[in-house]
């Protein structure tokens, strides 16, 4: 056959497999919490696919992984489906990308934007939906459109208000605050340093169980044995952002003894900064640093590190000085959200399948996050 018929064969053989692999992943990482790879090889088997697709459109799907929000619902929660779509971020992975990003951006509005900066949360999405400044629901990302209700868990996060400090009457019918549920760094290191009490103390009780037994029927203890076991029931965490998703996603009244500890403790590391608005009909502010002032005064949680900038050439001075400055920040992060600060341009721009049109994530590469991931484990 013709060499280009052999060449789009082999292109849509490596894009199903890409596909299933990413899928693999996808539900390692969404669904059990750990992960099959680092996300550096995860963010370069999406970024081939990409590029297959675009090279043989007739390979594009709509429920290919680039076209997709990923994350599924586990069917050990109750289904939520958000009043607006819960997106993910597109990626750019250098400073020349980010200002062509902005350079378009700012093109497509036909305006100015202003440029509000967030770090980028190492964590996991959450949706809040307060209808007349009461907590009644919260929900994890999901697909997307359906997230998964972990109400009952977020009680006892102390970030998370059950309802909003002020009057009444200002506050919306319905407003869905979203936000990254995380586990600061410090936090994560006492939660590993409880796995390996706990692991003494499981160790302790079998040879407590042991010496009870008659000593005509029992062996000698076999402490190497009741360590793997220990082990094996209270693993080191990998790191903050599965030990968080692990403990938003956990059910707590499932569990008993040392394990309820451990499940009640990562749950209490649990932290929250809001980073966006999902349903709010008629917010009464004209830009997203705005929101933040808002729902800051009602009570909520913002983070500490946003920075509005007027051109592109503070955004990238910016994000070039911030590296230096990682070490000193209290959560992890993979890089740096740009986000249109203009309410009014977000709906003008929109969204692509799975991510808006008016943010975009500056990811670092990867081996900084490496090096920020050993020192953590180092720290432990
Ligand atoms: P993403 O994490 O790249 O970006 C979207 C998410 O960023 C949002 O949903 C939000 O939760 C979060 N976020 C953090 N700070 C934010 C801020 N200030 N403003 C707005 N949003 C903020 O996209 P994704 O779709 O959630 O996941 C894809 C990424 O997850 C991959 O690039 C990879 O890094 C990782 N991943 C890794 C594996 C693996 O196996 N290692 C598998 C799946 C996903």
């Amino acid at each position: 056959s013709a060499p280009e018929t052999i060449e789009f064969d082999r292109a849509r053989e490596e894009v199903d497999e890409l596909r299933v692999r990413l899928a693999e992943y996808a539900e390692a990482y969404y669904e059990r919490d750990t992960q099959l790879v680092t996300d550096a090889v995860y963010d370069a088997a999406m970024s081939r696919l990409r590029a297959l697709e675009d090279a043989h459109p007739q390979l594009r799907s709509q429920d290919s992984p680039t076209e997709t929000v990923g994350g599924g619902v586990s069917s050990l929660f109750d289904p939520v489906v958000h009043a607006e779509r819960m997106l993910s971020l597109d990626n750019v992975f250098s400073v020349d990308e980010l200002r062509e990003w902005m350079l378009r951006t700012r093109e497509a509005t036909g305006g100015s934007p202003h440029w509000l900066t967030e770090l980028k949360i190492d964590g996991l999405a959450i949706s809040l939906r307060y209808e007349h400044g009461i907590l009644v629901s919260a929900a994890t990302r999901g697909d997307g459109r359906t997230g998964e209700d972990v109400t009952e868990n977020i009680g006892t996060i102390t970030d998370i208000p059950q309802r909003f400090i002020g009057e009444v009457d200002e506050f919306p019918a319905l407003v869905e605050v979203r936000g990254e549920i995380f586990i600061p760094v410090e936090a994560f290191s006492r939660l590993n340093e409880l796995q390996l009490d706990l692991r003494d103390r499981t160790v302790e009780e079998a040879r407590e169980r042991w010496a009870a037994r008659p000593a005509a029927s029992r062996g000698p203890f076999d402490e190497a044995e009741a360590r793997k076991r220990a082990e094996r029931r209270f693993p080191a965490f990998a790191n903050p952002r599965n030990a968080a998703s692990g403990g938003l996603r956990q059910q707590l009244d499932k569990k008993e003894g040392l394990e309820r500890e451990a499940g009640a403790a990562r749950l209490s590391a649990l932290r929250l900064y809001v980073h966006g608005i999902g349903a709010w009909p008629d917010p009464p502010v004209a830009t997203q640093s705005e929101v933040y002032t808002l729902l800051a005064a009602w009570g909520l949680p913002t983070s500490p590190h946003v920075r509005v900038f007027e051109d592109a050439d503070g955004v990238a001075g910016y994000v070039e000085r911030h590296g230096a400055e990682r070490a000193e920040i209290e959560h992890q992060i993979d890089g740096i959200v740009v986000k249109v600060d203009e309410l009014a341009m977000h709906d003008e721009l929109g969204a692509n399948s799975r991510a808006p049109r008016w943010a975009i994530a500056y990811k670092y590469p990867p081996e900084e996050v490496q090096t920020k991931l050993l020192d953590i484990r180092v720290g432990v």
